[in-house]
């Protein structure tokens, strides 16, 4: 994460917390540390993630750690571990920062990535996976990103997934031979997963294979209508995907991804759904929860595809000549931050011992739109010299005590 990126982070660090704010969502900061059982226990030892990406190590007490490669699992966690079910029947929590997955690193897959996140636990109604959703759009939209796809699908309740499961297996009995190595494997450690393979030839194998969402049960069915139903008075673009299905175990009921060209076929720049199970079998209440976590990496990606523009703050540079006039201008420095309300604004003073021409070519370089010039025969007089650096305003010689009201003036 390099300093010439560091606006478009801000934007979305900022854009996320304002509507998570706005929507009475609270932060919670987990560990990057966790005790591997809350992610083999939560996420499931046949998932990719579990069983080939997580980077997990014995500490000198041979103890068994791994660094969190998802958010959701630590936030149960802490949630029984902290009871958070006494303080309110609905938690509704948020995250952002960093996780880490041993993936082969390219475009948009990095080892150390970082997540938005939200999760709403403590119920089954499906107006929690609506507002996740509208949540999602909403943020994506003040972030500025142009055609993304919000994709949905329903995996109904674990019996629902269960039935499901054997049919996909009788279903894929008699096919094995055409699919991939890993779908073969997958076949009885984790079938969901063949569904989203993306090999072309396991594709056309599952173009005739049964839907996830047409075995659901009834309670199942009439909690997705009303998602679609809501989603649609909303005015909130989907698209049912019928293979959808997400690569984590816990996953139950409506799950969603957001997917934008161009990251690719392979990958989502966020994802999310219900896992009503989790809290309960992780040593929790038996109650419902639904979340989601975007990608900053990959909507970083999304976003510069586009035209977008770094928010264009104001800076003012001072440059200085001796020892008394650099005391000054940090002063000044310091004078012009407090008086001038202006957000974005950004006073640099020189730290160096370089020459004034140098200084004014440190100027141009950090993109200043206005250079105060201080050297000891101005300093000697109380004055300084104030230069706009477009040209448009002819410099002038301004009493010290006078300059934060002429860059107030200047800038404002
Ligand atoms: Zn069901
Ligand atoms: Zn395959």
């Amino acid at each position: 994460m390099l300093p010439q990126d560091a606006w478009i982070w801000h934007k979305l660090e900022s854009g996320a917390r304002e509507i998570f704010e706005a929507s009475g969502y609270s932060e919670i900061r987990t560990p990057i540390l966790e005790d591997t059982a809350v992610f083999t226990r939560g996420i499931g030892q046949a998932t990719d993630i579990v069983s080939k990406e997580m980077f997990t190590f014995l500490d000198r007490k041979e103890r068994s750690l791994t660094m969190r490669p998802e958010g959701t699992a630590p936030i149960v966690r802490a949630y029984i571990e902290h009871a958070l079910l006494n303080v309110a029947p609905i938690s509704k929590l948020y995250y952002i920062g960093p996780m880490f997955r041993a993936e082969r690193p390219q475009k948009g897959r990095l080892r150390q990535f970082h997540q938005i996140g939200a999760e709403i636990i403590g119920t089954n109604s499906p107006f929690a996976d609506i507002e996740s959703i509208m949540q999602v759009h909403a943020m994506l939209a003040l972030f500025g990103l142009k055609d993304f796809r919000i994709k949905l699908n329903s995996l109904g309740c674990r019996a629902d997934k269960a039935e499901f499961a054997d049919k996909l297996k009788d279903y894929l009995k008699d096919k094995a031979a055409g699919l991939c190595d890993d779908c073969r494997s997958r076949i009885d450690k984790n079938v969901l997963r063949v569904l989203d393979c993306k090999n072309e030839g396991c594709g056309s194998i599952l173009t005739g294979a049964p839907g996830v969402a047409d075995n659901l049960c009834g309670a199942c069915g009439e909690h997705y209508e009303k998602v679609k139903l809501n989603l649609r008075s909303l005015g909130i673009g989907f698209e049912e995907t019928k293979n959808l299905v997400r690569g984590l175990d816990y996953y139950t009921g409506t799950v969603f991804e957001i997917t934008h060209a161009s990251i690719g076929a392979q990958d989502a720049i966020g994802a999310g759904g219900r896992y009503d199970n989790l809290v309960k079998e992780m040593g929790g209440a038996d109650i419902g929860a639904v979340g989601y976590a975007l990608g900053m990496e990959r909507i970083i990606i999304s976003l510069l595809s586009q035209d977008i523009a770094p928010g264009a703050g104001k800076k003012v540079f001072i440059a200085t000549l001796g020892d008394e006039a650099k005391l000054e201008g940090m002063k000044m420095a310091r004078n012009i931050r407090d008086k001038v309300d202006m957000e974005g604004l950004a006073v640099l003073t020189d730290v160096g011992e370089t020459s004034l021409k140098s200084q004014m070519r440190s100027a141009d370089k950090s993109g200043a739109d206005i250079v105060i010039i201080m050297g000891e025969d101005e300093l000697k007089q109380g004055k300084a010299i104030v230069k706009d650096m477009s040209g448009k305003v002819p410099q002038a010689e301004v009493s010290i005590d006078a300059i934060a009201e002429e860059v107030r003036k200047r800038l404002c």
